[in-house]
């Protein structure tokens, strides 16, 4: 073997689980097609449960400390949802992708893992022991696993022939970074006749002038994808709906993106794994698609990690499919419901009015938009696990605020389990695991817990102590 894993892909998610294979200390290469790092804007909103992951490495701080990300409110279909601020220990915020994947790579070249550019991936094969990768200069990887975080037009899915349902674009729409003059806008805001356009703040510039990014869209311009958005389309776009009260200062960057929307039927290929945009596609509405491919890294990272360590019990690695595929096809369905009450394709029908009038009058209801919140953060995403029929917190995010004084995301920083053992009742069998899970006794103000190296609660005390669970997910005692 050449390495342990081989990540085809630099994007967030390739990097995200480059660090999460550091940090379990197994070895990873990280290829990417291009020779440099690509600058074009893309996501820029990060979700409560993306940054907790961040900090639970010890990222999240120097990250933040790389520019000025204001912290915000998440919105579904352009409806805010103020009632949500302070819910979350980390509040949504604004961190563009450029930053992120720069702040990434940087960090793993500190630690001597460079992304090797210039790499193509162009063919792979996989038999019993390994799969072996082929590149377009004819060089050849050998590994024990391979992930597919080849982004939305995934080589390796075409390669996999893998099933990729769903339906095909239908529709375009122009997504923009630009600097605006004149009054403050909405978030969201329609013309009668249809023409909508959507500002974010999206960081500022090196001069520190704000940046925002704007969707826009309605009849008649919907264009095929290779035509060029000009500035004075935009211009155009921004009249028809806020006449004159807004200014296009400057256009830094446009493309049109299209509504498919369509999900891998299987995570899971034998030796192969597909992450990220290579496993979903879908309209980039309300900040959801680098989030979840961070996230699939994060629950992908470690249990590769004991995979190739040698301690990953039966089914831990089809764990993989069976956590995440649900939540990508959640965020799909969100998406194409945020997309028709956006009425993202200018039907103008009154049924889209009056669904979104009805939705919008819900949605001032505190227990609606925490519902909303808990999708949009990514804090209410709860994995189907043993236990989790008697027991609530068992299968979600081990949020710190309801551990009291515990530092959960200090904790996890090695990368490993955690016994949380307040009462000090469960040295022995704890020690049994001592090489994959760290106890932490006599920490007030908490309960018994055990919590996976990705951060979720795995078991929440029980008659029957940690044993069982403890088995289920780090494998056999030593
Ligand atoms: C305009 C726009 C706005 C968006 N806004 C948001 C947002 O606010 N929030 C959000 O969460 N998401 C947003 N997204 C989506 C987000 O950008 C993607 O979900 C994210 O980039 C996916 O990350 P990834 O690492 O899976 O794939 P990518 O970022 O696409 O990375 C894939 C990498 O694989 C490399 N690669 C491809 N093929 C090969 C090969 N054969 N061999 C080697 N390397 C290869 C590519 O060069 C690329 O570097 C937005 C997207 C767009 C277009």
């Amino acid at each position: 073997m050449d390495t342990d894993v081989l990540i085809v892909g630099a994007g967030p998610t390739g990097l995200t689980l480059a660090n999460e294979l550091l940090v379990a200390g197994v070895s990873a290469v990280l290829v990417d097609k291009l020779a440099r790092r690509s600058e074009l804007s893309k996501a820029g909103g990060v979700q409560s449960r993306t940054q907790e992951a961040f900090d639970q490495r010890g990222l999240l701080e120097p990250l933040l400390a790389t520019g000025n990300y204001p912290a915000g409110t998440a919105h579904f279909a352009g409806i805010p949802l103020p009632l949500t601020r302070g819910r979350h220990r980390l509040p949504w915020r604004s961190i563009p992708q450029v930053a992120i994947e720069g702040f990434l790579e940087r960090h793993l070249a500190a630690r001597g893992s460079r992304v090797r550019r210039d790499h193509e991936l162009t063919d792979l094969v996989q038999d019993a022991d390994g799969v072996t990768a082929t590149f377009a200069d004819g060089a050849r990887i050998r590994c024990r696993y391979l992930v597919a975080a080849d982004g939305a037009h995934s080589t390796v899915r075409s390669l996999l022939r893998a099933e990729f349902p769903g339906r095909p674009g239908t529709a375009t729409t122009v997504a923009a970074d630009v600097r605006l003059g004149g009054d403050e806008v909405p978030t969201h805001t329609w013309s009668p006749d249809g023409h909508w356009v959507h500002v974010f703040p999206l960081g500022t510039d090196p001069q520190g002038r704000p940046l925002r990014r704007l969707a826009m869209g309605g009849p008649g311009r919907s264009l095929p994808r290779d035509v060029p958005v000009t500035a004075d389309e935009i211009r155009d776009g921004l009249r028809s709906v806020l006449g004159s009260r807004v200014e296009l200062l400057e256009l830094r960057y446009a493309r049109r993106i299209t509504n498919a929307a369509r999900q891998v039927a299987r995570y899971r290929h034998g030796r192969v794994f597909l992450a990220g945009d290579a496993a979903h596609v879908h309209l980039p509405i309300g900040a959801q698609g680098m989030n979840t491919g961070i996230q699939d890294a994060l629950n992908l990272g470690w249990k590769l990690g004991a995979a190739v360590r040698g301690w990953a019990p039966e089914g831990l690695l089809d764990t993989y499919h069976g956590e995440r595929h649900p939540v990508g096809a959640s965020v799909l369905r969100n998406v194409q419901a945020q997309s028709l009450l956006m009425d993202s394709e200018g039907t103008r029908t009154p049924d889209v009015a009056a669904a979104r009038e009805l939705f919008a009058g819900m949605t001032r209801l505190r227990d609606v938009q925490y519902h909303l919140d808990d999708m949009l953060s990514g804090m209410g995403i709860r994995y189907p696990m043993p236990g989790g029929e008697d027991e609530p917190l068992v299968g979600l995010p081990a949020s710190d605020p309801g551990l009291g004084p515990v530092p959960l995301h200090e904790l996890l920083r090695s990368g490993r389990g955690v016994l949380l053992d307040p009462a000090d009742g469960f040295a022995k069998v704890a020690d049994l695991w001592s090489d994959r899970v760290d106890r932490v006794s006599r920490v007030g103000g908490t309960r018994a817990l055990l919590v996976r190296p990705d951060g979720y609660v795995c078991w929440a005390g029980g008659p029957d102590g940690p044993e069982a669970a403890l088995g289920h997910w780090f494998g056999a005692p030593k």
